[in-house]
């Protein structure tokens, strides 16, 4: 046969999947993957499922419904202040993943340079490849995950198409400082290039932090795509509805992408998630409240194992430096010998030994990645973080020169 296209037939399945497929099979409690464990509001629910049985279950208009395209532009306008027109300017999705498709289909040429933070979410270096884009790293590192401004301008050059940023970012639970912000809006003016901004944690931010949408920015709302998903936003991340909200002649290209890639998305949801976007401010509190007490519960109970827990201004998860942890837990000849990175060596011993499930952040990296990190996801019951938190002491517990270690300190 001749060969498929070597992006995806070599591709090897997320590490999300991945994870969550080991979790399962070994009965672990699964803080990996992110999704919520509780559903989001009961009356988005009610509203989607009447919508089922009583409007249109037929395709619905292309770039999505009236009222929803309507709640994200007021959305914009309550939460930033910001003029989008419904008719023109919004487009709904399936999913952040399909906006960022259609988006990079929309904007990339081949041979066109696209400048990516590390670590970086799982989907973006595909997606660019697959667009014939040349993909250009700027690594931020643990634990305070600054932006370098000299690396970030030495990734410019003449052939810059975009810069894809994540903000809050997952995995580093990183939110851009309005410094840094400026600072890439500066470049991206300068080098005359877009700015795709995938903000799907835009409203789970922590304390004193405030989400800035770089859309916002002085110059930019001409050469920003700002990205939202209601699966983060409403805790239903299956309902992969998402939005694209960018100045009329960017986000006319991209819905061209978007009516060949999926062209619409269930109705039905869209009405509860119109909804949701006009739920009063209350509820968006309390969202990032409640997952703030998460945070909070996961990280001093971590922090009371052993385990050297990094800053997390926003997104829902939580990652610790694993370093100290690593020769306890892992054979040193296995580390050696296995193919594996030691913080999924790691993982794969706290899946199978403790029954308790995360990330290796190894996993967001394109090369060269740092291997003594590790991503817990925190949007869970405080009955299953505490469950989890357990399961590890014991576990910890039986590498007793670790116990020991930890306790005369
Ligand atoms: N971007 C980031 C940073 C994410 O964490 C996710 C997670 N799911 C997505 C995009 C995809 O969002 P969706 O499920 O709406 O496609
Ligand atoms: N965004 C989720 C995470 O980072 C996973 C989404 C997925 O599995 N595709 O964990």
């Amino acid at each position: 046969m001749k060969p498929m296209n070597p992006v995806f037939a070599e591709a090897k399945t997320t590490i999300f999947e991945q994870i969550t497929r080991l979790a399962i099979a070994h009965d672990a409690i699964n803080l990996g993957q992110g999704f919520p464990e509780e559903d989001g509001p009961y009356e988005l629910r009610e509203i989607a499922s009447k919508a089922i049985l009583k409007a249109s279950n037929q395709y619905p208009p292309m770039l999505g419904i009236k009222e929803l395209r309507s709640a994200v532009s007021e959305h914009m306008s309550r939460f930033y202040d910001l003029n989008f027109d419904p008719d023109c300017e919004v487009l709904v999705t399936s999913g952040a993943t399909e906006a960022l498709a259609d988006t990079l289909l929309a904007l990339i040429e081949p041979g066109d340079e696209v400048i990516l933070i590390e670590p970086l979410y799982d989907c973006y270096l595909p997606l660019v490849f697959r667009a014939g884009g040349i993909p250009k790293r700027v690594r931020l590192s643990p634990p305070n995950w600054q932006l370098s401004e000299n690396d970030l301008a030495a990734a410019f050059s003449e052939n810059t198409k975009a810069v894809l940023l994540n903000n809050p970012m997952n995995p580093s639970a990183k939110v851009f400082t309005k410094q840094e912000l400026e600072l890439i809006a500066k470049l991206a003016i300068e080098n005359d290039c877009y700015v795709i901004c995938d903000e799907v944690y835009e409203h789970i931010v922590f304390e004193d932090k405030k989400h800035i949408p770089l859309i916002s920015l002085k110059g930019m709302a001409d050469r920003t795509v700002k990205i939202g998903s209601a699966g983060k936003t409403f805790s239903m991340t299956g309902w992969k509805i998402g939005y694209v909200v960018a100045e009329k002649n960017i986000l006319s290209t991209i819905s061209k992408a978007h009516q060949f890639v999926t062209f619409t998305s269930p109705p039905a949801l869209q009405h509860a998630v119109a909804a949701g976007l006009s739920l009063p401010d209350k509820f968006y509190h309390s969202l990032s409240e409640d997952m703030q007490c998460k945070r909070d519960l996961l990280a001093s109970g971590l922090q009371k194992l052993g385990f050297i827990v990094d800053v997390c201004e926003g997104s829902y998860f939580l990652n610790c430096d694993i370093e100290q942890l690593l020769p306890h837990v892992i054979e040193k000849n296995a580390a050696r010998s296995e193919q594996s990175s030691q913080d999924l060596q790691f993982i794969m011993a706290m899946i199978t030994q403790a029954g308790v499930a995360a990330v290796p952040l190894s996993a967001f990296y394109i090369s060269n990645a740092p291997q003594t990190h590790i991503r817990f996801c925190f949007c869970k019951s405080e009955e299953t973080l505490n469950a989890a938190l357990e399961r590890l002491r014991q576990w910890l517990t039986s590498h007793t020169q670790w116990a020991h270690a930890v306790h005369s300190q």
